[in-house]
């Protein structure tokens, strides 16, 4: 198969690659669609990962060409999984849990000690194939194109963070950070019942399209001081759950100075800095009793929430829209799109098509 295979830190090859073996337990996926994650940037260019040669990608769908031997679930309500078939429309949870440590066992399997990963720690879907764990595959409902559910992920990775909130309904919100994930979770506060949000961003562009999904409350923080204007619209009193999605040090500050007595901050882009906090801000936290919450990954394998399965019913009502900030490319083009991404001058997000 064609593949797109990562040999070192910053060689990144579209060559010829044999196909994945399947096994028991196991499915082969001819991939359709592949996202260009944020954290795919720093694993090709900075970091590496943890095994050369890699195939990378992690946010995929695509279609089953031969499934291995079937094995129990992982648990019961992960419903379905027995009767995949040749030919089934999927997208795939790229985390492989090991099951047996302490975090598994009370079922959160995103904080597994000793997990194995689709796309960093082994093969992913930066290929015409993939190879995959049954429990993993999710069946897309009628409707979903493969471009959509290929972002799956990220759609179920904002849904997790919004349920780090008790309830939406009647709330304010501000999101600082527009991109795909920030764009799909102001659609997700919408459907939850949020009264008011108010959504940040230095990218006009980003800012255009999330007005014309109907938010009207869009600040350009380049153009005006946000802090000045929430609080203005807010009679001073900020507003009740703060999202920080752009991970600087000027939005951590900004996210406290806007948050609500007894208000929460959720912590959901990956910093891009050491931050600074101001001395009066900390205070701000602890004479308004303001949460600080982080959120990480999502939950796709417990059988008490499965937030994979609720995105992709959003996604077939037409409620949610995931490709808003996407544009498809050729898997061949790879390279120069990676290119243009590290320059930025592709400010959307790539979804590769092998
Ligand atoms: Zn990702
Ligand atoms: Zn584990």
């Amino acid at each position: 198969m064609k593949a797109a295979v990562l040999h070192k830190v910053g060689n990144l090859r579209y060559e010829d690659f044999p196909v994945p073996y399947h096994g028991k337990g196991w499915a082969l996926i001819k991939v359709k669609a592949v996202g260009l994650c944020g954290s795919d940037i720093p694993r090709i260019f900075e970091t590496g990962t943890y095994i050369f040669p890699l195939i990378p990608g992690h946010e995929f769908s695509g279609e089953i060409v031969r499934v291995g031997r079937a094995i129990p679930c992982l648990r019961r309500g992960v419903k379905g999984n027995a009767k995949l078939r040749e030919g089934d429309r999927v997208t795939v949870f790229p985390l492989i849990p090991c099951k047996r440590c302490r975090y598994c066992k009370m079922g959160f399997f995103s904080q597994c000690k000793q997990y194995d990963y689709l796309g960093s720690r082994r093969h992913g879907a930066m290929a015409e194939y993939v190879e995959v764990p049954k429990q993993n595959i999710f069946l897309l409902p009628r409707g979903v194109s493969f471009a959509e559910a290929a972002l799956t992920e990220p759609a179920a990775v904002a849904l997790h963070a919004l349920y780090k909130l008790k309830t939406l309904r009647g709330k304010t919100m501000a999101l600082f950070g527009c991109g795909t994930i920030g764009l799909i979770l102001a659609q997700l506060a919408r459907i939850k019942g949020i009264k008011k949000i108010f959504l940040i961003d230095i990218d006009e562009a980003r800012l255009k399209k999330a007005r014309e999904i109907g938010f009207r409350h869009t600040i350009n923080s380049k153009k005006t001081n946000v802090v000045n204007s929430i609080l203005k619209i807010t009679e001073r009193e900020g507003v009740e759950i703060v999202i920080e999605g752009a991970g600087v040090s000027a939005t951590y500050n900004q996210a406290i100075a806007i948050t609500a007595k007894l208000g929460k901050i959720i912590f959901l882009g990956n910093p891009l800095e050491d931050v600074v906090l101001k001395k009066d801000f900390v205070s701000r936290i602890l004479r308004g009793e303001i949460t600080i919450q982080g959120t990480w990954n999502s939950m796709a394998l417990s059988t008490r929430k499965n937030e994979w399965k609720e995105v992709l019913g959003y996604m077939a009502k037409g409620k949610l829209k995931t490709t808003l900030l996407a544009k498809t490319f050729p898997l061949e083009e790879i390279n120069k799109v990676l290119e243009r991404v590290r320059e930025g001058g592709e400010r959307r997000k790539p979804i590769f098509l092998p």
